[in-house]
């Protein structure tokens, strides 16, 4: 990892899909891009503090585990730029457990599980064979110095339409968590769990194995439970309006 924060000259951005992270082209200069099959990563020039730049490679992956999976080992390998990749951050929406979550609030993974690994006998429930753990952990000192920078910055800039910022576990599975049952499930085997989506966990590990520095970013667009899909659909709708302001946000935590 970089110890000077301002040391960063080449951030991956990824969401799920383009409502989370699209915005951020109108913001880039001298975009170029390139397709896989039907995948795009697009790379292009950030400024910042008007003469300061940054290198953003940036893409949507499309739901789920595999998705995800795949776009990362794409950002991570595909060198748009002759730059390498410093740090790479997996942004978007998210379903809330915690029932002390609401819509809009922020959620940066101090953790991640996958909740629907479970390879027993052979390992312990929710362990990943690959990395023989059942958690996968950001840096701590990397996450302690965005949470906090960015803690400040939400305070200060008063984003309007987001709530508070909490740091927290997240699970990830190939699931839309949408049913009282799952979340009593989820959550008595995971006390601390704070919210599920589809795709962090997996990216984090590809991330993890690969040596990169990783974070995952969350909103929280519902509640995970019956109104889940209409809460979501309504959310996401309005979410595309304002996804740019906290990446921005924990751009300027980055670099600054
Ligand atoms: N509304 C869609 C499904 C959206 S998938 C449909 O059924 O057509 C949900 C996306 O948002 C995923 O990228 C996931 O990471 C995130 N997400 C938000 N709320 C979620 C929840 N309750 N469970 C799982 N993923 C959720």
């Amino acid at each position: 990892m970089k110890n000077k924060k301002n040391n960063y000259s080449h951030v991956g951005i990824l969401s799920a899909m383009p409502e989370e992270v699209g915005v951020i082209l109108d913001h880039l200069e001298s975009i170029e891009s390139k397709m896989y099959g039907d995948f795009e990563l697009f790379s292009g020039k950030y400024r910042y503090k008007n003469s300061k730049e940054i290198l953003i490679t940036t893409a949507w992956s499309g739901w789920g585990k595999v998705s995800a999976a795949r776009a990362t080992t794409r950002l991570l390998s595909s060198h748009l730029s002759s730059i390498p990749i410093d740090i790479v951050l997996f942004t978007g929406v998210a379903g809330a457990i915690d029932k002390k979550l609401r819509q809009w609030d922020i959620i940066l993974a101090d953790s991640l599980i996958q909740h629907d690994m479970d390879a027993r006998p052979l390992f312990e429930k929710y362990e990943i064979p690959a990395i023989k753990n059942k958690k996968i952990i950001p840096k701590s000192n990397l996450l302690e110095d965005i949470y906090y920078a960015m803690k400040k910055l939400l305070n200060k800039k008063n984003i309007s339409k987001f709530g508070s910022f909490h740091k927290g576990l997240i699970a990830t599975g190939d699931m839309f968590v949408s049913n009282g049952e799952k979340i009593n499930q989820l959550s008595e085997e995971l006390s601390e769990l704070s919210a599920v989506e589809m795709e962090g966990a997996s990216f984090a590990q590809v991330a993890f194995q690969e040596n990169v520095d990783w974070l995952v970013l969350r909103v929280i667009s519902d509640e995970a439970n019956e109104d889940a899909l209409s809460d979501f659909n309504k959310f996401l709708s309005e979410y595309k309006l304002y996804s740019f302001d906290l990446i921005k946000c924990f751009l300027k935590a980055l670099v600054k």
